[in-house]
């Protein structure tokens, strides 16, 4: 009898634990044992197998199955289109047959002895847009399968698509399919191919972080006889260390330095943690087994909390353990902490996990697991970390200390490199030197060729990039995103420790515009130590102004924050972001009215008339933009959102990346409408989104109208040298041809005749 709703519902449920499995388990093999063992159980079918299409071949490849002959697996093969199975995904669809046999598209491969089974259910596995394989479950009864199991096993497929394509592009890295095929690469050595988030180039020893690791049992802790003595000095030198790295955290970065470590220390300070590893040595456990053994309670402990934030402690223990381990295994070195100098290798991280590599001066790091959040990569960038994303959860089990490069320009990194290799990687770098000291001298105004004056503004993420903005003569701060002190540490920081940090923006930016952005938390930029609500579509949710007005104690505090950091700033702006009404504009604004009148009443200096704006980011807003622009005292359009709301684009989905495209007509000519609309009101409107710093995209904004950017310090130099170069009347013709194009073919085609090149600007 086929299967209920709910069992189908569990087999669901396994699956995603499955799907867990494989990112933890080295066998593939395996692991597709277990999913076609499991996907036949749970429809209580004879048979279940699962197909690959291999990629070099386009071949389909029974790679698992319970029911059919064990030899049958790698021998039965079929082309696209061929047998029930090739005919499933090449019409990517669900083939369900009460007897399989009669239906002329059969095959039968004496090899696998199916000719019992009658029922036959398959249904195609697709990873995005790319066929990937087959998943096929059959019966000796005929007319077994239901509809219900039909769209069960579509289900499964969906959920283990992700999985299954990670398990196929594994099977093709074997030396021999990456880069040993290649002309002049050794068989050692192993080339990725990934993504690039930060740019830059590192050649170091490799370091894996993945989860678990320093709490699993080592086979060497038995050997390895460190007692108190030796415990006690590790003890120390870590605590040494720990203070150090928190030095030189608060020149590096302020923002976060007070609490980045503090889990450390508290454990440290726990006289439970230190006397129950005591305790354990003294009985007779080695120094490293009982460092394991007690953080494995605490850590117990502090997952089972209710509170995120002690939850999210966890792991900090983890990384305590590490050091403890490398100090105690490195007794007679001094002064060297574990990741200092290398490319760390990690399946996850949180920005403030980015903040402690930093501070250890990693040479760079790869994540080959999980997601990456913007503001990841952000932090990375203002880190100036080379990053690249490249998902094979094979670089986990890469060998500490195996050289690695990494060429974050392109993305592709190579696991110990070839002599060869690192001699071109050396010649190109040498190259590259030479001419990147080009373009520091920066004018204090920018003007085009024909002498229009475009004022060129910063982007601060982390107080560290001040010094470049004020190096390269940024003439203001048009986004601090305030989200990164919150972001960066392990627990909501205080109207104090705020003042403090928004305090350094106005003394060093001493009297220039400092356009604060309020709290840009949601989507995907996690507090993760705020038990927030957990949403189906967060991009959708309860984000930035939303999340403030939801919680107005922290909106309050912020607020209060800026207007007393600023105090004496002649030019103090405050702008809400992802404003979506009029009536939402005026809230916001209402909130700071009332946080100055409480400033007032508590005799607190505040400034008293801060310019209020708002972030463009929403396509609600360009119906009412010529209102809006009437209340505001300036403008800010982010792009970034702009272009994923108007175009429903996940803007950190790699899978819709190709309908993320700022050049699409319709942003083009929404663009020129809110510039066009909102000049009437003579109110200041900047561009702060990543394509102000596009060299073929900046000559578009200028052509219509606007005289404002604010970019990344680093790309103001390039910035300068575009705007100079072109005149208003040039990007004003060019403006016009991109806005008469109406497909993505011929804004292509006016890009491609004008050639302002495609870069940085
Ligand atoms: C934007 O959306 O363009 C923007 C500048 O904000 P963020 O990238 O921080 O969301
Ligand atoms: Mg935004």
């Amino acid at each position: 009898m086929a299967n209920s709703k709910t069992e189908h519902l569990s087999l669901i449920c396994d699956i995603g634990e499955l799907s867990n499995l494989m990112s933890e388990s080295k066998d593939i093999d395996n692991f597709l044992q277990q999913v076609v063992q499991l996907v036949a159980s749970h429809l209580n079918a004879d048979v279940g197998s699962i197909y690959l299409l291999e990629a070099n071949s386009g071949t389909l490849v029974l790679k698992a199955t319970v029911g059919l002959h064990p030899d049958s697996v790698e021998r039965v093969r079929m082309e696209l289109g061929e047998g029930l199975v090739g005919w499933t995904l090449e019409q990517m669809a669900p083939v369900c047959e009460g007897d399989a046999c009669l239906n002329p598209r059969f095959k039968y491969f004496e090899s696998s002895m199916e000719e019992r089974f009658k029922s036959f259910l398959s249904v195609p596995i697709r990873y995005g847009a790319e066929k990937t394989g087959v998943l096929v479950v059959q019966h000796t009864d005929a007319n077994y399968f239901t509809p219900a199991d039909v769209l069960a096993l579509k289900a499964i497929a969906a959920q283990l698509a992700g999985t299954i394509a990670h398990a196929r592009m594994m099977m093709t890295l074997t030396p021999s399919a990456t880069t040993a095929a290649a002309p002049g690469m050794p068989a050692g050595m192993r080339m990725f191919k990934g993504e690039a988030a930060v740019h830059g180039f590192a050649l170091a020893p490799a370091m894996t972080m993945r989860s678990s690791d320093p709490l699993m049992e080592d086979v060497a802790d038995d050997q390895f006889h460190a007692g108190l003595k030796d415990f006690r000095s590790a003890m120390a030198k870590t605590i040494d260390q720990l203070h150090q790295l928190q030095e030189q955290m608060v020149r590096r970065l302020p923002e976060s330095a007070v609490l980045i470590f503090e889990a450390h220390h508290m454990m440290l300070k726990d006289p439970r943690f230190v006397q129950e590893i005591t305790q354990f040595i003294t009985d007779g456990l080695s120094a490293p087994a009982a460092i394991r053994r007690v953080a494995r309670h605490f850590i117990g402990l502090f997952e089972k909390s209710a509170n995120a934030y002690i939850r999210e402690k966890s792991k900090d223990i983890e990384d305590l353990v590490r050091r403890l381990l490398f100090n105690l295994r490195q007794q007679p070195m001094t002064g060297q902490s574990p990741m200092d100098g290398r490319i760390v290798i990690a399946s996850q991280l949180y920005p403030s996990d980015i903040l402690k590599l930093a501070s250890e001066s990693v040479a760079g790091i790869i994540l080959a697991g999980g997601g990456v959040t913007s503001h990841v990569a952000i932090i990375a960038r203002s880190l100036n970390i080379p990053t690249i994303i490249a998902m094979y959860p094979d670089l986990l089990t890469v060998p500490y200390d195996t050289p690695v490069l990494m060429d974050a320009d392109v993305g592709t990194l190579y696991v110990d490199p070839s002599r060869d290799v690192r001699r071109r990687y050396d010649e190109r770098n040498r190259a590259l030197r030479k001419t990147s000291g080009r373009g520091v001298k920066m004018a204090p105004e920018t003007r085009t060729r024909d002498k229009a004056r475009v004022h060129l503004m910063a982007n601060i993420n982390l107080l560290s990039e001040l010094e470049l903005a004020l190096k390269l003569k940024a003439e203001g701060i048009g986004l601090y995103r305030s989200e990164f002190p919150f972001i960066v540490r392990s627990d909501l920081p205080s109207e104090e420790e705020q003042r403090l940090v928004y305090e350094r923006l106005f003394d060093k930016m001493d009297g220039r515009p400092v356009w604060i952005r309020t709290l840009d938390v949601g989507g995907d930029k996690v507090l993760p130590y705020l038990d927030t609500l957990q949403e189906d579509n967060p991009e959708l949710g309860l984000r930035s102004i939303r999340f403030s007005l939801k919680h107005r104690d922290i909106f309050d505090q912020q607020v209060r924050a800026i207007l007393r950091a600023g105090a004496h700033s002649p030019s103090l702006g405050i702008m809400f972001p992802m404003i979506s009404s009029i009536d939402e504009f005026r809230t916001a604004c209402q909130t700071v009215r009332q946080a100055m009148a409480m400033l007032t009443e508590e005799n607190l200096s505040h400034h008293p008339k801060p310019k209020l704006g708002a972030m463009i980011e929403l396509p609600a807003i360009v119906e009412i933009i010529d209102e809006l622009a009437r209340e505001a005292d300036f403008l800010s359009i982010g792009t970034n959102d702009f272009t994923q709301y108007m175009l429903a684009a996940d803007r950190t989905n790699k899978h819709v990346s190709a309908y993320y495209q700022p050049y699409h007509p319709s942003v083009l000519r929404a663009l020129a409408r809110i510039i066009q609309r909102a000049a009437g009101s003579q109110v200041p409107v900047s561009v702060c989104g990543e394509v102000a710093h596009q060299k073929d995209f900046v000559p578009f904004l200028i052509g219509i109208g606007l005289r404002r950017l604010s970019v990344d310090p680093q790309f103001l130099p390039a910035l300068q040298r575009t705007i100079r170069a072109m005149s208003v009347n040039r990007a004003e013709e060019y403006a016009r041809q991109m806005l008469a194009a109406s497909t993505f073919a011929q804004v292509e085609q006016v890009r491609k005749e004008w050639d302002w090149g495609s870069d940085s600007a």
